[in-house]
């Protein structure tokens, strides 16, 4: 079983203000390391659909959704955040970019899949039930996650998140939902300064200074992720993949690089042959800097694709 890439180039339709980081050409970047590696010979490159209104609706609310939706342009920007703004593009790449988590969950549900990265933008956790932010309009892992707690033999999952900064959308979604543990580690403090000190048995945060670098963060995910999953036991694992902890990223202030997010890669991998059949559905969040950007994917997907 191949494992699978979802990706759309209507995702480089989504543009905000000139000179924001959240860029087109951050998947161009990855798809372009992918081609030059031969990466794409050994993963089977899929376009994922529209997200359904049904599973947008798992995690966000009816009037949230419906003021997306009614704010998109025909022309020029909308800005919905101080950060986030929409393009006329920029609705149909959210949906493709929740779609891909969508059909995901269904492909390794049904034992289709086993192994799924979505390279899309723009990315997901930041956006709350209520609020886009951060350059995140939909929470696409978690309509990931909710879509697979929906299904009739998954009990639990998990979301891991190493992106620089906090899962915050991701965690105000989950916080009463104990099926679905959220583990996220991010810099602190640092944006966006929201539902970082959550205290649940099934929400670990994991503050960690600027300047944090390989060794420390290896021991600190060791320390929280590894017990966590020993007690929840997810059955399928998603990862809120970020790759803006990396030292030569312009937004974070942390030292990480390939080998790290490869031995984190490696670490959820191990977890998911213990606990969850080998099922991973992987989404790509932020990463600034495009040649560490697509170095590192490229790194996440040779551990994912084992
Ligand atoms: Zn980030």
């Amino acid at each position: 079983m191949k494992p699978i890439l979802f990706t759309h180039d209507a995702c480089d339709a989504h543009r905000m203000h000139p000179g924001h980081p959240e860029r087109p050409e951050r998947r161009q970047a990855i798809l372009r390391r992918l081609q030059q590696e031969k990466m794409l010979d050994e993963w089977e490159v899929r376009e994922p659909p529209l997200v359904s209104r049904e599973a947008l609706e798992h995690v966000h609310d009816a009037r949230y959704l419906d003021g997306v939706f009614a704010s998109s342009p025909d022309e020029g920007l909308f800005d919905l955040d101080g950060d986030t703004a929409m393009s006329p593009g920029t609705l149909r790449a959210a949906r493709l970019a929740s779609g891909a988590l969508e059909e995901a969950v269904a492909l390794v549900t049904r034992g289709e899949a086993r192994r799924v990265f979505c390279a899309m933008r723009p990315p997901g956790h930041h956006a709350e039930s209520n609020a886009a932010m951060g350059f995140c309009f939909f929470n696409h892992v978690a309509v990931g996650a909710a879509a697979a707690i929906e299904t009739p033999e998954i009990e639990r999952v998990a979301v891991f998140d190493f992106d620089v900064h906090h899962g915050n959308g991701t965690v105000e979604m989950f916080q009463d939902r104990p099926q679905v543990m959220v583990c996220s580690s991010f810099q602190h403090p640092f944006y966006p300064h929201r539902y970082h000190d959550v205290k649940r048995d099934h929400i670990i945060n994991t503050p960690l200074p600027a300047g944090t670098g390989s060794e420390d963060f290896r021991r600190a995910i060791e320390r929280d992720w590894t017990p966590a999953i020993e007690k929840h036991r997810p059955q399928i694992i998603f990862i809120s993949a970020g790759f803006d902890a990396h030292r030569d990223d312009p937004l974070g202030g942390m030292r990480l690089d390939e080998k790290d997010f490869a031995w984190v890669t490696r670490l959820l991998v191990e977890a998911a042959g213990k606990h969850s059949g080998g099922r991973i559905i992987s989404t790509l969040e932020g990463g600034y800097h495009l040649d560490a950007l697509a170095g590192s994917v490229d790194a996440h997907l040779r551990e994912l694709g084992k």
